[in-house]
Order: C-alpha cells, then structure tokens, then sequence
C-alpha cells in the first residue's frame, strides 16, 4: 500500500470532468491496489471521503468511510449517478484533502438515492442521508471538477481550522 500525493486546488486535475472507469479493469491488480491505496491515503489524512482526481487520477471514483458515524459504511463507488435527491436541504460544515485549512458551510439535499458499481463491478444502488449524503454529493462533486468552494452560497461562513475549532465546531449541523 502507499499513501499518495493529494492534489490541491490549484491545480487543473480537479477541475477536470473525470473519465468513467472500463469496468472490465476493475478486478485487475493495478486497479485493486489503486483502491487500496486510496482508501490508505485517505484515513492517513483523517478524511472521511477522497475522489480520484484528488490523487491525480481523472477517473470516476471515489472512497469514503466514517469510523462510527451510524448509517455511513465503508463505500467504494465506480461510475456513480445520482438518480434522486430528497426535498430537504441540510447545511453542514464542509472541509476537503484538497483545501488546507478551510471549513465552510454548505447546504445539499439530506437524502440522495445513489447507483454505482463496488469494487467487485457489482452494481449498488442504495440510498443514502445525513452526513454520509453529503459525503457522496461532495465526492461526487470532484468527479465533475467542482469544489465545495463553489457550492457555498455565503462565503462569509468560511473559516480558517483554527477559528472552526475556536469559534464552531460545537455548533450542530442545522436541517433547513
Ligand atoms: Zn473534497
């Protein structure tokens, strides 16, 4: 396993349209070991999602995994559509591998309906809520070259770590 170099932004790749995967590479070593390592550079860096082109890889996949968050699994999706968004909006607080040092507040539907293939090519079609819904549409996200940064509708609430653990990591998530 290796952990990989994370692109910034700043760099061109994340603002890329990422390819889809070939499914028939799926079950090749190279691209197990690329899942692997994925998943290893993202818990190196206490994130709890990383997309492909984060790590310089155009391709359509992404990674996520929330160490005892309930109803949020370890997820590998391959090519992923999101087929339905739930009416209620949530606002979260957003940070990303590829951004240092920032945290912002988004709003996104609170429940997607997603389909995508595992790492096993079979096809998952699953719906998702709560913060693990707001995971899969920020990953997603960075497979159509878009950032959590241009998803805030008020860029006042973005905010250096240091002033988010001061000021407002204690304030909850809000359903709106
Ligand atoms: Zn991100």
């Amino acid at each position: 396993m290796a952990i990989l170099p994370i692109a910034k932004i700043g760099n061109p790749v994340l603002r890329k349209i990422a390819d889809p995967v070939d499914p028939d590479q799926i079950g090749s070593r190279a691209f197990q070991q690329f899942v692997d390592d994925m998943f290893e550079t993202m818990y190196e860096h206490d994130g709890i999602g990383l997309a492909a082109p984060q790590v310089s890889r155009s391709e359509q996949l992404v990674v996520m995994a929330c160490p005892g968050e309930e109803g949020f699994p370890e997820t590998v999706l391959i090519n992923p559509k999101i087929l339905f968004y739930g009416p209620q909006q949530v606002e979260m607080w957003e940070g990303c591998l590829s951004v240092d040092g920032l945290r912002g507040k988004v709003t996104r539907p609170s429940m997607v309906r997603v389909q995508g293939l595992d790492r096993q090519g079979n096809l998952q079609d699953f719906e998702a809520t709560g913060l693990y819904a707001v995971c899969i549409q920020h990953e997603l996200d960075h497979l159509i070259g878009k950032l959590f940064l241009d998803r805030m509708t008020d860029l006042s609430t973005l905010t250096q770590l240091e002033e988010f653990e001061k000021y407002w990591k204690q304030v909850p998530a809000s359903i709106i």
